[in-house]
């Protein structure tokens, strides 16, 4: 039987778990490329935190989550059992590599507090730890397995263009023949993903509006959650699909920062180590999920032109004043009062500012203290990168079926879905 040529674009975690999938079934690890513009993991300096061997967090932080509502979409397309069984594999993987599997420890926090549960879901959910100081011992050993098995890597090599009609991977000073393409680029090519989207007019699923605010407060208000889950991620969905969730919650020495994308200002957050930097303060967005928006990108674009005022955003409070950035500037914001927020924030949110609202009513019951001691910076906003259409079977593009997409190059945000993509992908190679 002819076996194809199988080239896989990035050497993160989907490509890896992938290659590994195929060559521990047999599959011949010669008729298998790998291409990656960073390094390999004798080389990669530790700082090189997005491209090389493992790809990003497999090098830098490897926390594996272990289950289906975080880290992307998996159980979309292969149902949740067998997500389940995919991102097993992937956690079997680190382990056989790990030079000491046995200091590998999952938290598997369960209980929600009794306090928050008539007003918020607290998403809780396990995460295998690998330890980020053995990743680099893991990468080398991962890697000896793959080229004693015959899989050929070329390193330091970024693809500049595909051509999917003719199955061509093109480098700065080659050309490469294709059967089967895994395109796991992750974020470091999201922009060449694009490009190709564009290229080949490649049909795209559309992608929920994240929009809202980045609320702040003093810390002590919400203490007493922290103790239990020092992120937090309190969660509200209601009967017509809007959905609300903390994101992203900073403590200790808490700041908000300003963020310029597409030549206007949002909000974010970020925590400082150090007691220097310590200014007891709590920041997280409270992020909006808005299903059934026809054109996403452009309608949360306008919504953040919108609000934006003086080249800035805006900040409201019922009693407070914008916070100082760590750099000890007040952060840049417009304050305005409730007239104005009845006159423009609400009309730019057309009609869905009021589910903020009632987040921000639910937190001030479960924190008593909270009070109108609290403000937001508005707007903090998620432009999701439109995902190509795939099949789900197979993650193939349903223009081009021998192109794989994998990884954060398709819809996933964490190790574990990137890599169950991948073991997803070769078994459907291995079962052709
Ligand atoms: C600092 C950091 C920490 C993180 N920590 C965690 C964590 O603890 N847990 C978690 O679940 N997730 C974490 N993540 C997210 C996680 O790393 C990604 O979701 C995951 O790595 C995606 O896997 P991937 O294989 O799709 O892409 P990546 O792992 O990003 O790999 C893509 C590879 O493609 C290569 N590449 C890109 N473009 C080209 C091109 N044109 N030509 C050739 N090669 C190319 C890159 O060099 C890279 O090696 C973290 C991310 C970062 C940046």
């Amino acid at each position: 039987m002819k076996q194809d040529k199988i080239v896989i674009v990035g050497a993160g975690v989907a490509g890896i778990n992938a290659a590994t999938k195929l060559v521990d079934n047999g599959y011949p690890g010669e008729l298998i490329t790998i291409i990656d513009k960073g390094s390999d993991p004798h080389n990669r300096l530790p700082e090189e935190v997005m491209t090389g061997m493992l790809g990003a967090g497999g090098w830098s932080d490897g926390k594996l989550t272990y289950h289906t509502a975080i880290g992307g979409q998996l159980s979309k397309y292969c149902g949740e059992d067998k997500a389940m069984e995919l991102m097993d594999q992937v956690i079997a993987n680190f382990r056989r590599f790990h030079p000491k599997p046995e200091e590998i420890f999952c938290s598997d926090p369960q209980e929600e507090p009794e306090f928050i549960k008539p007003y918020f879901g607290l998403r809780m959910f396990p995460v295998w730890h690998i330890g980020s100081n053995f990743l680099h011992e893991i990468a080398k050993a991962w890697y000896q397995y793959l080229v004693d098995k015959g899989v050929r890597f070329e390193w330091e090599t970024q693809v500049e263009d595909i051509d999917f009609n003719n199955n061509r991977v093109y480098t700065h000073n080659a050309d490469l023949k294709y059967d089967t393409l895994i395109f796991a680029v992750g974020k470091s090519g999201i922009d060449f993903a694009q490009e190709l989207a564009q290229q080949y007019n490649l049909p795209d699923e559309p992608k929920p509006v994240q929009i809202g605010v980045r609320f702040e407060a003093p810390q002590k208000h919400f203490q007493k959650l922290i103790d239990v889950s020092y992120d937090f991620k309190l969660y509200h969905k209601f009967d017509n699909g809007v959905s609300l969730r903390s994101f992203c919650t900073n403590n200790n020495a808490a700041y908000v920062a300003v963020e310029e994308t597409y030549g206007n200002v949002s909000y974010n957050g970020h925590a400082k180590k150090g007691e220097e930097f310590r200014n007891d303060m709590t920041n997280f967005g409270i992020l909006m999920e808005i299903p059934g928006i026809e054109d996403p990108f452009e309608w949360s674009r306008k919504l953040v032109s919108n609000v934006n005022t003086s080249g800035t955003g805006l900040y409201y409070s019922p009693s407070r004043r914008p916070s100082l950035t760590s750099e000890g500037e007040t952060v840049s914001a417009v304050a305005f009062s409730s007239r104005e927020l009845e006159d423009i924030i609400k009309p730019a949110f057309q009609g869905y500012f009021k589910y903020i609202e009632d987040f921000i009513e639910d937190m001030k019951k479960v924190f008593p203290t909270l009070e109108n001691d609290w403000g937001i910076y508005v707007p903090e906003v998620k432009y999701l990168s439109p995902e190509p259409l795939v099949d789900y079977t197979n993650l193939a593009l349903t223009t081009f079926p021998n192109v794989h997409f994998v990884g954060d190059a398709l819809s996933a945000r964490g190790i574990t879905v990137s890599g169950a993509q991948g073991i997803y992908v070769a078994e459907n190679i291995l079962s052709n």
